[in-house]
């Protein structure tokens, strides 16, 4: 079939049960913004042995086309199968640019494309945007260990292709009634060629429940916190809340709480509905990850703070005694 070279892509990432990740239905927001500005089309990408429900969602949430690539061999992620059909069929559609969520999968992913069509990659993005002037693709992301953001051109080569973390985009309202037109290609690679095996799979039991990037509520401790005990502070408003806890790295560093409750550049970005920082101080490479968050509130000693300046309310007060009151009020049922 006669395909439009010009399009955009969004790959559309999928758990083992076939359902499409997060990152990949909220990529397809700038992807509609970023194709419309380029008079193009939006193309979901779904590689998997089982496709119908990420195909379901890429429908639903607005792709123009989606393009599937079917088989036992993509049953769970392998960086030689899935490089394989994707470099197909970009080899067979030229597509002007890609979008991959910076998840595990998408950083292995990316890569291994960029460098087999001998292309540019930005990773880790955090802003996406159309550069008029020159026609490309702006891809925004931190530089610097985070003290600048660099905003980044490929004019030279294409695909251009980046990677976007989750929670950066809002994923488009949901259509179920919008169709796409579908198409499928019959890529296979041979599974005896996939070089690496899946011997054990060792889950880390808090990666496996906290979902820091779908939370609505978070209550974040930072140094402030003093130590692992002050954590059950944090806990406790979360718990009063609904609400998930998040840290900043000195917290995490310092082993009072794990890795995976980390917001922050080298942790997660998020965006919830309400994000309470206590005792963080507000430096860049936090604020970076949830600023976009849609109520932020503030709980800080120090009223010079620069979390004060992004927080929507700001109480300056000893986060000890702060909290247990917002909890009173709480139970009470007064907030
Ligand atoms: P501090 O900056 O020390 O702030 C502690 C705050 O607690 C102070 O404002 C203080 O007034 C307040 N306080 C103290 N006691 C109380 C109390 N009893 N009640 C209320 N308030 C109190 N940081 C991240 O968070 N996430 C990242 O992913 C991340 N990635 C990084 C990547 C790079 C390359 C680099 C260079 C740095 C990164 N950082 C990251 C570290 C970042 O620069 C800061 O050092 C860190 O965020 C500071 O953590 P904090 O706010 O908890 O501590």
């Amino acid at each position: 079939m006669e395909m439009n070279s010009s399009n955009l892509w969004v790959f559309i990432e999928t758990n083992e049960k076939g359902q499409a990740h997060n990152v990949g239905l909220e990529l397809l927001n700038p992807g509609h913004s970023l194709s419309r500005a380029q008079g193009d089309e939006v193309v979901a990408i779904v590689i998997g042995q089982h496709t119908e429900a990420a195909v379901a969602s890429a429908e639903a949430y607005g792709s123009d086309r989606i393009i599937i690539v079917e088989g036992e061999e993509y049953a769970r992620y392998s960086t030689d199968a899935f490089a394989y059909a994707f470099h197909a069929l970009i080899t067979k559609y030229a597509p002007t640019s890609i979008l991959i969520g910076a998840t595990d999968l998408g950083r292995d992913l990316a890569p291994r494309l960029a460098c087999r069509l001998k292309t540019g990659l930005t990773a880790d993005c955090t802003e996406l945007d159309f550069d008029e002037e020159s026609g490309n693709i702006a891809w925004t992301r931190p530089a610097f260990g985070g003290n600048l953001m660099a905003r980044i051109l490929c004019p030279n080569h294409r695909p251009q292709i980046g990677t976007v973390r989750p929670a950066v985009f809002k994923k488009p309202e949901q259509d179920t009634s919008h169709k796409a037109e579908i198409v499928r290609e019959e890529i296979h690679f041979s599974i005896e060629n996939i070089r690496t095996k899946l011997i054990e799979e060792i889950l880390d039991a808090d990666n496996e429940t906290i979902d820091l990037e779908g939370a609505e509520i978070i209550v974040s401790g930072g140094r402030g916190v003093g130590g692992p005990d002050g954590f059950k502070v944090i806990q406790q408003l979360a718990d009063a809340l609904g609400g998930t806890v998040g840290a900043s790295r000195v917290a995490v560093d310092s082993g009072w709480i794990s890795s995976a409750h980390q917001v922050g550049q080298t942790g997660k970005t998020v965006r919830p509905r309400i994000y309470i920082a206590c005792g963080i101080s507000g430096a860049i490479q936090h604020l970076a990850a949830m600023s976009s968050s849609d109520t932020i509130i503030a709980i800080n000693t120090d009223p010079e703070a620069p979390i004060f300046k992004i927080a929507d309310y700001g109480i300056v007060g000893d986060l000890f005694k702060v909290i247990p009151e917002f909890i009173a009020l709480i139970d009470e049922q007064i907030l």
